[in-house]
């Protein structure tokens, strides 16, 4: 008795989560961009519009303190959102997620960059990254050393300079 009552408890459980898979699936399926289909982090806070251009969504993961002296999260940008050119003082590490973005340093070509990729952005170097035109584009974020500073900000990517 009390046998068959757990194996149909666990049936019931199993069904459940079956079920409950589905949704998920059905609902990512449904919705948005295929960034937002492969997210791994939460969304996040709406980034402000005075150090971005379009929506982009950033998330905290890593906490600076004093052991680490770091700071980390993840950045998903909307097609066409960038940041602002900006610089850090220690320099900051990039690792593409998803979807396909742009990466450029004041002076260089633009560089494209997609999932799988990391990119390093030297100590204060003006550059800065994005979604492309046609593509969403999450990355995580990392900056080393925040006791030498996190970030620099300067002025808004033009359409000409995003598009060029
Ligand atoms: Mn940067």
């Amino acid at each position: 008795m009390m046998k068959k009552r757990i194996r149909k408890s666990a049936t019931i459980i199993g069904t459940l989560m079956i079920l409950l898979h589905s949704v998920d699936y059905a609902h990512g399926q449904e919705s948005g961009t295929s960034a937002e289909n492969e997210a791994i982090f939460p969304k996040g806070e709406l980034g402000s519009e005075q150090f971005f251009t379009g929506n982009v969504w950033v998330t905290g993961l890593i906490e600076n303190d004093d052991v680490y002296n770091m700071l980390g999260g993840n950045v998903e940008f909307e097609a066409g959102a960038r940041s602002n050119w900006h610089s850090h003082p220690a320099g900051q590490i990039l690792i593409v997620t998803s979807g396909i973005g742009y990466h450029q340093i004041e002076g260089e070509e633009k560089e494209i960059i997609k999932k799988g990729d990391v990119v390093q952005c030297p100590p204060n170097v003006n550059h800065w990254h994005g979604a492309s035109e046609d593509s969403g584009m999450n990355h995580i974020y990392l900056i080393p050393n925040t006791e030498k500073g996190i970030v620099n900000w300067g002025d808004p990517v033009t359409d000409e300079e995003f598009l060029n």
